[in-house]
């Protein structure tokens, strides 16, 4: 490779890197606030963060040993609150700038929560579920010290679910020798999980779309939307979407797009789809990723990974309004890009909260005892982000300042307050 070629790739990569990209964010929100220098130094990493190695007997007896990680972002405010993802590409950098952007969402929509993250080094597509099983045990009893109903609190991520999520609360009630449902959520209902909770990241996402497209003047009824990701929060968005009167012409999973302008047929999808949002691979007639992005539409959601919007291609996005439903799917380039054109950008950090909203519901009534039912978990949702969107956009207005600036300067703010009355700076 050409030292000019690689000088290229490294810049690249630079741009691209997640903790970096939120941490120049989070120095320009302080800075906004006029919050000193030591503020910023204090909230540029995870006060803590642990890796632990998790041997893991596999099905054909062989030891298997894993890497996994628990970040915990800033505890001023309150216990560390965020998912564990299950993915081969899970790096310490990625689980750092995921902790932060917890800290970030729970900011936004006003919980008495820091943000955590932790992940694990693992394909879950290639091992069973016994396996699975002693995984998520393993990593249980390897954080254990860490965790617990008020410090740190768990949740799904990436390719972890409900089921991983009862296992791991049985593994630390078994440490705690106690029946600990609030050490995690996001469980099945059975288990003390809450109505509502599977569905809440899209039910953010979509409670963000509909106040975006008044700001636009954009009726939801027949609008063309694209999704990208078939994931959780993907596939639910675009079934609201659908049920909302609005037209699905594109949505993609890991291995390609589909795309029809009459609207596809979403039931169908997701009748098809595997536990992993797979369902492209039924389909002859597929377009990229890439060519899926730069569909012409209204609204378009990226809502499966990172760097998928970067200034290579922000120039030829065509929707109107983008809403982030993955953790950083825009680079700090294209943003700028995006909004130089006029697109409204409603950053991840504010358009993804309403998973860890109703994290929270399902918390509170943990600690409680006493459980609420569908309408009342929708209803304070729907509440909560209504007024935490027209927070961050009435401040990216009167301080003229992008939605994803925006979003930092509230997100960041109660917990720079609480470190400076706990005395820490
Ligand atoms: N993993 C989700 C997120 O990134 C939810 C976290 C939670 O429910 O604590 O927001």
């Amino acid at each position: 490779m050409s030292a000019e070629k690689k000088e290229e790739n490294h810049q690249a990569s630079e741009k691209n890197d997640v903790l970096k990209s939120t941490q120049t964010v989070i120095h320009l929100a302080l800075d906004k606030l006029g919050y000193p220098e030591e503020v910023y130094e204090l909230l540029k990493e995870p006060v803590r963060m642990l890796t632990v190695k998790i041997p893991v007997r596999m099905d054909d007896g062989k030891v298997k040993v894993f890497t996994g990680y628990r970040a915990q972002h800033n505890d001023a405010v309150g216990p560390t609150k965020g998912g564990i993802r299950f993915h081969p590409n899970v790096t310490e950098k990625e689980v750092k700038a995921l902790s932060i952007w917890m800290s970030l969402k729970c900011g936004i929509v006003d919980l008495p929560y820091g943000g955590g993250k932790g992940g694990i080094i693992c394909d879950p597509r290639d091992m069973s579920f016994r396996e699975l099983e002693r995984l998520s045990r393993g990593y249980v009893r390897a954080i254990s010290q860490i965790v617990g109903p008020s410090k740190d609190i768990p949740a799904p991520d990436v390719f972890t679910n409900s089921q991983i999520m009862a296992w791991m609360m049985d593994e630390y009630s078994r440490i705690d020798e106690y029946n600990s449902p609030g050490f995690i959520t996001g469980k099945p209902l059975v288990l003390g999980g809450s109505h509502g909770r599977e569905t809440a990241t899209a039910k953010g996402v979509t409670i963000c779309i509909h106040e975006a497209a008044k700001k636009k003047g954009i009726n939801i009824q027949g609008a063309r939307v694209v999704v990208q990701g078939f994931g959780n929060a993907g596939s639910f968005l675009a079934k609201f979407m659908h049920d909302a009167g609005a037209k699905v012409i594109g949505i993609s999973d890991a291995y390609g797009g589909l795309h029809d302008e009459d609207g596809l047929d979403i039931d169908y999808l997701l009748d098809r789809r595997d536990s992993f949002g797979t369902v492209t691979k039924l389909f002859n007639n597929t377009i990229t990723n890439q060519e899926l992005l730069e569909l012409d539409c209204d609204i378009l959601v990226p809502a499966a990974i990172e760097n998928q919007i970067t200034e290579k291609n922000a120039h030829n996005i065509r929707a109107s309004i983008v809403v982030e439903a993955a953790n950083g799917p825009t680079t700090l380039d294209a943003t700028k890009i995006l909004t130089e054109r006029g697109i409204l950008l409603v950053p991840d950090v504010l358009a993804s909260s309403g998973g860890v909203t109703v994290s929270y519901f399902e918390w509170v009534q943990n600690n409680q005892g006493y459980y609420w039912t569908e309408e009342e978990v929708e209803e304070k949702l729907e509440k909560i982000l209504v007024n935490s969107f027209n927070n961050v956009y009435d401040t990216s207005q009167t301080r003229r300042v992008d939605m994803r600036l925006a979003a930092y300067m509230v997100g960041v703010r109660k917990m720079a307050e609480a470190c400076r009355f706990r005395g820490w700076i």
